[in-house]
């Protein structure tokens, strides 16, 4: 809240939306219940205190939209298995590299073992480890929802291109939609309108939402991250909740079009096709959720090498699985700010930059 009212003071703008909101929102008997479907959005509120400010009018659920938070205890240990295979140079993007398996092991912990784990910040340095490997395979664990999905499409379509045999990708990438229609389908619609994901959006465009709000009745507002974008998305967000309009809007119009980027979602068409099902962490399989290479890069495919354990999820009292869903809040969570913080975490909401519990602990303090 600090940080707003710093904020609110310097910009007129911020303190113009702000009571615009609570204008909108002072005759209201109960909170308007909103779910901001990223963790990046949910560490924006929670850093700049918007959910404070906009409390007890506004109360906030957090959605699933942290893709290192929702991949399953069966991947992860994927991830672990294939990292420890001899001759295999594993890869991955940063935030994997900290996840426990329930053992406590992780790959920064195999790594600090000495088995050879690299970070990447974009998908393309695997092909260059791959190309000056060329003794070693290279595994790229492929992570992230339809924001990364293009990248590793490209790495696949230059891999094949350059017939480098050594370079072999597992795919977990993830569709948001359908993540967000298995909620509202299993648990009901609890909420009253959705802060929709900005960067996803800028791929496939709003209208892969409309499905979506149309069959469970809501308003979503597409929104960007800084604080100023949220206020916006979030006053667009409670007046449509007032007109009973659902759809979806755009509140952050310099990034996303109703169409996205053509040419990304032609690149994963041409790579990728949808799996029947893919398991999320506490959640199971959901239908039609998660991305397969197609038959044309079999060569290049990790999961026609590597085995994907058999195991199943087991909790050790962590909510993850249920605050991802927007059912839970992290401080409900026994473990948390007292076996679980972000030096000893133990679920990857405590783990991930863009978790829901990191974000407590970090802006609301560990009780
Ligand atoms: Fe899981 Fe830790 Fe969050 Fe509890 S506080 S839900 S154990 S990550």
């Amino acid at each position: 809240v600090k940080t707003l009212l710093k904020l609110s003071k310097k910009h007129t703008l911020v303190k113009k939306l702000l009571s615009q909101i609570k204008d909108l929102l002072k005759e209201v008997e109960k909170p308007v219940r909103i779910m901001e479907f990223c963790g990046g959005h949910t560490h924006s509120l929670l850093k700049y205190g918007l959910d404070v400010a906009l409390s007890p009018e506004v109360e906030f659920f957090h959605g699933p939209g942290c893709p290192v938070c929702v991949l399953s205890l069966n991947r992860l240990e994927l991830a672990l298995k294939v990292a420890q295979e001899k001759d295999v140079i594993f890869t991955t993007y940063g935030d994997l590299l900290r996840i426990p398996n329930s053992e406590g092991i992780s790959l920064l912990s195999l790594r600090a073992a000495g088995k050879d784990i690299r970070m990447l910040s974009n998908a393309m340095e695997a092909l260059k480890i791959a190309k000056t490997n060329p003794s070693k395979l290279v595994v790229f664990f492929a992570i992230g929802f339809e924001t990364t999905t293009p990248a590793t499409a490209f790495l696949l379509e230059i891999t094949k291109a350059e017939k480098i045999p050594n370079l072999k990708v597992i795919s977990n990438h993830l569709l948001t939609p359908a993540i967000l229609n298995y909620i509202f389908k299993k648990n009901g619609v609890y909420i009253d309108g959705i802060i929709g994901p900005g960067h996803v959006s800028a791929i496939i465009g709003a209208k892969a939402y409309e499905g979506v709000t149309a069959k469970f009745n809501l308003p979503m507002v597409i929104s960007g991250f800084e604080p100023l974008d949220m206020l916006l998305a979030l006053k667009l967000l409670v007046e449509k909740i007032f007109q009973r309009e659902n759809g979806v809007f755009i509140a952050y119009t310099r990034a996303v079009t109703c169409e996205g980027n053509q040419k990304a979602k032609e690149l994963m068409g041409r790579v990728f096709k949808v799996r029947k099902n893919f398991p999320w962490r506490g959640l199971g399989d959901i239908p039609f959720s998660g991305l397969a290479l197609k038959e044309e890069y079999e060569a290049w495919d990790g999961e026609r090498i590597f085995e994907i354990p058999d195991i199943s999820e087991v909790s050790k009292g962590c909510l993850c699985g249920i605050i991802l869903q927007g059912k839970a809040k992290p401080k409900e969570c026994k473990l948390f700010g007292k076996l679980c913080t972000p030096g000893t975490p133990i679920g990857p909401c405590m783990v991930s930059s863009e978790g829901a519990c990191l974000a407590y602990f970090k802006y609301k303090g560990s009780l």
